[in-house]
């Protein structure tokens, strides 16, 4: 079992006491192409969690998945319908929150699994580590992905920046939950080859301004679940390194 929520509250009491790690995943309710659902996001950081959680346990390291947080700054997609949008302090409250309640209960160490990208969301999520180590003094894992260091390890497409919806996150949901690709759809997909990453640092704030007139950037076409299970090693591996050194970095 790796399902925090699936606990008695007497099962978690010994877990917690044992030196639990919990892993949060951080997803969004987004608009993600036509072909994609809009619990895109949780799908993967659910995914990638229950996966490092698996290694974690053959490390010895006893680790369990939080419920996800389906909510989050998603203002680059208010151009579609669907896209719920909270705002930039709701969210780090709500994750500080979530991280001071674990740590007062005796957990050993929160790790957040976050998959969507959109500045102002990673911003909320750097906001409540920071209100947490000034609430409690403890550190809360957050390996970012688009920090060189991780983005090495995931595709060219991701690199490039044209990753909403495209082949990268079509491919994670194809290896999780192929029942939701839409594939006809997919099928019909020309490829945008717009870096959105390159579209942000030139001050563009929306999907639509950027040119993603249908949600979607790169290439959903290319997809496959085969590439799907490569990232979701690298996502694993990436969660693992980051709880080891933040362990060892509160232990030092
Ligand atoms: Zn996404």
């Amino acid at each position: 079992m790796t399902q925090f929520q699936n606990l008695t509250w007497e099962e978690a009491r010994e877990q917690i006491s044992r030196g639990l790690v919990a892993i949060l995943p951080v997803g969004s309710t987004e608009a993600h192409g036509p072909h994609l659902p809009l619990a895109t996001d949780v799908i993967i950081s659910e995914e990638m969690s229950r996966r490092a959680a698996l290694k974690l346990a053959s490390q010895g390291v006893e680790a369990l998945v939080l419920p996800a947080i389906a909510y989050s700054v998603t203002d680059f997609s208010k151009d579609f319908s669907g896209s719920i949008s909270i705002r930039r302090e709701t969210a780090a409250a709500v994750i500080r929150d979530i991280c001071a309640s674990l740590y007062s209960q005796g957990a050993r160490l929160v790790v957040i699994a976050n998959s969507h990208l959109e500045p102002e969301h990673v911003a909320s999520i750097n906001d409540a580590i920071e209100q947490v180590k000034q609430q409690t003094g403890r550190l809360v894992a957050f390996p970012d992905k688009r920090r060189r260091r991780w983005a090495m390890t995931l595709t060219e497409e991701f690199r490039r920046g044209d990753c909403h919806a495209g082949s990268y996150e079509t491919s994670l949901v194809l290896a999780a939950r192929p029942e939701l690709v839409r594939d006809e759809i997919r099928d019909s997909l020309p490829r945008v080859p717009i870096s959105i990453a390159e579209k942000i640092r030139e001050g563009v704030t929306t999907f639509q301004e950027a040119g993603g007139i249908r949600a979607y950037f790169g290439d959903p076409r290319a997809a496959s679940r085969e590439e799907g299970e490569a990232i979701y090693e690298a996502l694993a591996v990436m969660i693992v390194t980051a709880v080891i050194e933040t362990l060892a970095a509160e232990s030092a």
